[in-house]
C-alpha cells in the first residue's frame, strides 16, 4: 500500500514537472483568428433576398444573394445594425472607432482643404469647416482627423492585413488617401475617390478617359482591356493576398471593401439577363446584378477559405457604409428603395442608415441567428480588436465604439439603454425625405431627429413605426425633452461643429437650446 501510494506520488510529481517543463517549453498558443471585413458600398436594407425584417418584402423575392444566405445560416442576422447616411463618416468611424461628431469626416471626401460647392452654396446656412481631408495616421495634418488606423492595431498584433476595393477615408493628396499609410500591408484599388469611373476593365476601369482622372480605378492594369467586372477583379487580386497571407503563417485581415453598389450603375453582364426576364426596368436590372455580382465575391471568399481549410478559424463580418441610394440615378419612384424604411442614402430616416449585417464566428456565434439589438459602424473597431485578442493597444484618439461581442455570443441581449448618436453639419447634394443637416439619437424603441435649417425635431416610435410615418413629439413632450437632452450632451461632450444661419451669423443651437 504504501508503495504503492509512493509510486503514485512519484508518478504525478513527474507528470506535474513534465507539464512545466512542457509549459516553459512551448506555450500552447491561442491562434488568432483571421477576420474578413466584407463590406458592400451603398448597399440597402432590403437589397438581398436574406429577410432583414421580420417579413419577406417583395426586395427579397427581387434580388438574388444565395451566398448572403449561406452566410445568414453559418452566423448571426443583426436586423437593426446602422453606419451613418453617407461614405466617408462611415468609413472614418469604422478605421478609428470615433463617432462622427468627434472625428469631424461628417461628409465624403474628395479635394483638400475645401467645403463642397453645394456646401458653399446653400441658400440659409453657413457650414462648419468640417475635417475635409479625412483621417490622417500621423499628428498635425490641418483638418484631418489623427488616429492609430484599425489595420495598423492589427498589423501591430501580427496580422497581415489586406485592402481590396474603395478606401475613401482621405482628401486626394493626404496621407489619409493611402491604404498603404493606414496600417495596411497591401493594397488594391484603393485610393481618395468614392466610386470607379467604370466598373469595366474593357474600359481599363476610367483609365485613360479625359477628366476623368481622379475617379480611375488605380492598379489594376493587367486586367485593362479584359472582359472583367471589378467586382471579380478585386475579388481575385483578394484571394491571391490570402495566398500570401497563408504562405507567411500570419493571421489575416482582409477589408473587402466593394465599390459595387456605389454608382455608376453599370450592369454585371453575368447576371443581368435574369433580372431583365423579371421585367424589371432597365436600371434596376443593372443595379440587382450589380448586388449579385458582389454576393458572389462573398460565396468566392467562402469557398477559398473552405477549400484552404481555414473556415473554422476565420471570422466573416458582412456590413454596408450606408442605406441604398434612392432619392437621384435609380428606376422606378423615388424614395422608396428601402421600403419599408423611409428614405435612402443621405437621409437621417431608417432608409439612410440601417444596414444589412451579417457575422459568421464558428465556435462563438450561434447559427442561423437573429439579434435584435442595435449597434453603430465605430462598434466594430472595440469588436474586430477584441476578436483578435489586442488589449489595451496604445491609441491617439478617443473611441466612442462599444464591443458587440457580448451580443455576438449572447451574454448581453438588451441594448435599450444605449443611446447612438448621428451628427450631419453638413449638405449632401440631392433632395429627399430626411436629407439636410441634421442631429439625431436613438434610444430604445425612441428616434428623435433635429433638423438644423429650421430646426424641426421629430419623434418616432421604431417598433410600433418603422417607416417614420408619424410624427408623435407633440405627443411625448417628455421623451422629446429627455431625447434633446442626450443629444445636446453628447454634441457638448465631443465638442461637436454646428452650421451657423446665413441671415443672422448665428450657430444653430443645440436641439436642448430651443424653445418648442
Ligand atoms: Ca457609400
Amino acid at each position: 500500500m504504501i508503495n504503492g501510494k509512493k509510486t503514485l506520488a512519484l508518478l504525478v510529481l513527474i507528470l506535474l514537472a513534465a507539464c512545466q517543463t512542457q509549459k516553459k517549453k512551448e506555450p500552447v498558443p491561442i491562434p488568432s483568428p483571421n477576420i474578413v471585413l466584407f463590406f458592400v458600398d451603398d448597399m440597402g436594407w432590403q437589397d438581398t433576398s436574406v429577410p432583414f425584417w421580420d417579413k419577406k418584402t417583395p426586395f427579397n423575392q427581387r434580388y438574388i444573394t444565395p451566398n448572403m444566405e449561406r452566410l445568414a445560416k453559418d452566423g448571426m442576422k443583426f436586423t437593426q445594425a446602422y453606419s451613418t447616411a453617407v461614405c466617408s463618416p462611415t468609413r472614418v468611424s469604422l478605421m478609428t472607432g470615433m463617432n462622427a461628431a468627434r472625428h469631424r469626416v461628417t461628409n465624403w471626401t474628395l479635394k483638400k482643404d475645401v467645403l463642397k460647392p453645394m456646401e458653399v452654396n446653400h441658400k440659409t446656412l453657413d457650414f462648419p469647416m468640417w475635417n475635409v481631408n479625412g483621417m490622417s495616421p500621423v499628428e498635425g495634418d490641418d483638418r484631418a482627423v489623427h488616429a492609430t488606423p484599425l489595420p495598423q492595431v492589427l498589423k501591430d498584433a501580427g496580422y497581415f492585413t489586406i485592402h481590396s476595393g474603395k478606401a475613401h477615408f482621405g482628401a486626394i493628396g493626404t496621407p489619409g488617401e493611402a491604404p498603404l499609410k493606414l496600417g495596411f500591408d497591401i493594397n488594391i484599388a484603393g485610393h481618395a475617390a468614392g466610386a470607379p469611373e467604370s466598373y469595366y476593365g474593357l474600359q481599363n476601369f476610367g483609365n485613360g478617359k479625359e477628366g476623368k482622372e481622379i475617379w480611375a480605378v488605380p492598379g489594376l492594369e493587367q486586367y485593362h482591356g479584359k472582359d472583367i467586372y471589378l467586382t471579380e477583379a478585386i475579388t481575385q487580386e483578394a484571394l491571391k493576398s490570402l495566398d500570401e497571407a497563408v504562405a507567411k503563417e500570419q493571421p489575416f485581415f482582409l477589408y473587402m471593401a466593394h465599390y459595387a453598389v456605389h454608382t455608376p450603375i453599370m450592369g454585371d453582364d453575368r447576371f443581368l439577363q435574369k433580372y431583365l426576364e423579371k421585367e424589371l426596368d432597365i436600371t434596376e436590372a443593372k443595379y440587382a446584378s450589380m448586388i449579385e455580382g458582389m454576393d458572389k465575391s462573398l460565396g468566392d471568399i467562402m469557398d477559398y477559405l473552405e477549400e484552404k481549410n481555414l473556415d473554422e478559424n476565420t471570422i466573416i463580418l458582412f456590413m454596408s457604409d450606408n442605406g441604398g441610394l434612392s432619392a437621384v440615378a435609380r428606376g422606378g419612384e423615388r424614395h422608396t428603395h428601402n421600403k419599408p424604411l423611409a428614405s435612402g442614402k443621405g437621409s437621417a430616416y431608417e432608409g439612410g442608415i440601417r444596414e444589412p449585417m451579417l457575422v459568421k464566428w464558428p465556435g462563438a456565434v450561434e447559427p442561423n441567428s437573429t439579434n435584435e439589438g442595435y449597434l453603430i459602424i465605430e462598434d466594430f473597431y472595440p469588436t474586430i480588436l477584441e476578436m483578435a485578442g489586442v488589449q489595451n493597444p496604445k491609441l491617439a484618439q478617443v473611441v466612442d465604439g462599444k464591443s458587440f461581442v457580448p451580443l455576438l455570443t449572447e451574454k448581453e441581449t438588451n441594448t435599450s439603454d444605449r443611446p447612438l448618436f448621428w451628427h450631419y453639419p453638413n449638405e449632401w447634394g440631392p433632395d429627399g425625405p430626411g436629407v439636410g443637416a441634421s442631429s439625431t439619437v436613438r434610444k430604445g424603441d425612441w428616434k428623435l431627429i433635429y433638423f438644423h435649417e429650421d430646426q424641426r425635431i421629430e419623434l418616432f416610435n421604431l417598433k410600433t413605426d418603422i417607416g417614420e410615418t408619424k410624427n408623435v413629439s407633440s405627443e411625448h413632450p417628455e421623451i422629446v425633452g429627455e431625447l434633446s437632452k442626450i443629444l445636446s450632451d453628447h454634441l457638448r461632450n465631443v465638442n461637436a461643429q454646428m452650421p451657423s444661419y446665413k441671415n443672422t451669423g448665428e450657430a444653430v443651437p443645440y436641439p436642448d437650446q430651443i424653445s418648442l
